[in-house]
């Protein structure tokens, strides 16, 4: 059993036609799981909107009010040349965030395992101060925090497999002990960062162009594991991009449903050992749509244990 949680909002945020981080994405995510007989082993459960003193233990608060001022109430209002808000993008990405603070609480209860937030716009680029690459709020940086000050945990980890480095969470956590975060991304990409002289805590595999299972799964088991036994996490929070998969037309690795499986029961042995078993992961990128929804069923089935 696996928790899974959405909110209508995040089907309300768009950023006008043709643009790939659409609502579509979460609705080929329904297909696919309609599809996968997973239903009976999902909780389901619906995200609420973090609240501005949970978003400001990660942004500044003058950031999130500038947000909420910038909220048109028609159109389009751009952030960057990549990421727009309409009407209803404050709200989806207050929901984004809530849904991985809700699933850390549940998680963090006892009741649950492991969580999936099927949530958008994404947030990993989101800087503390700056709205960049589709993200709006960092909401899995917002959980991390959520988990060290709220539920008395010292050390929690960042998995982030999404093929674009995390830049937002970087700077939001380096030299912070009590986050570890490591990640692979293809290298060079937007936004090009990760590989200069990165804090101890962080753990950046910059992977070439064209570079596939082999090259991941080394990355996962040379670097990222030892990490992660050696930092011992109480809690594992995965940014779960799937633009490294082979049919994403954002990006060139060559990932499959396969090494997202494998890689999610990586972290799931990781946890067992360490975080009785603790996972919260949320949705980042992934622009095949037929690609993304598969890729998310087979992520989902392993934590679900189905
Ligand atoms: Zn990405």
């Amino acid at each position: 059993m696996t928790v899974f949680i959405t909110h209508p909002s995040c089907l309300q945020h768009e950023m006008g036609p043709g643009h790939p981080e659409s609502p579509e994405r979460l609705g080929a995510i329904n297909d696919a799981l309609a599809a996968s007989g997973l239903e009976p082993h999902l909780a389901r459960f619906e995200a609420p909107a973090a609240t501005v003193e949970q978003i400001a233990r990660v942004h500044d608060r003058r950031y999130v009010e500038a947000i909420e001022a910038a909220s048109p109430s028609s159109g389009l209002r751009y952030l960057d040349p990549d990421t727009a808000l309409n009407p209803h993008s404050v709200d989806a990405a207050r929901h984004a965030a809530g849904g991985v603070v809700h699933a850390v609480d549940l998680v963090c209860g006892g009741d649950y395992r492991n969580a999936f937030c099927a949530v958008r716009p994404p947030g990993h680029h989101a800087e503390s101060g700056r709205a960049m690459g589709f993200c709006i709020f960092n909401s899995i940086a917002v959980g991390a925090a959520h988990a060290l000050a709220v539920h008395g945990l010292s050390r929690v980890a960042i998995a982030d497999f999404d093929v674009h480095h995390g830049n937002g969470t970087e700077e939001m956590f380096s030299d912070e002990p009590r986050v570890l975060m490591v990640s692979t991304f293809q290298y060079p990409l937007y936004p090009m960062s990760g590989i200069d002289n990165p804090a101890r805590n962080m753990v950046n595999i910059p992977l070439s162009a064209g570079s596939g299972s082999v090259a991941f799964r080394d990355a996962v088991r040379e670097s990222w594991l030892p990490a992660l036994e050696a930092h011992e996490p109480e809690l594992i929070l995965i940014s779960a991009g799937f633009d490294a998969h082979r049919d994403d037309p954002l990006a060139g690795l060559a990932l499959t449903e396969d090494d997202y499986a494998w890689v999610t029961r990586e972290l799931m042995a990781v946890a067992a050992r360490h975080a009785s078993g603790r996972i919260v992961s949320s949705l980042e990128g992934g622009y095949a749509l037929s690609a993304l929804g598969h890729s998310v069923a087979a992520h989902v089935r392993e934590l679900a244990g189905a």
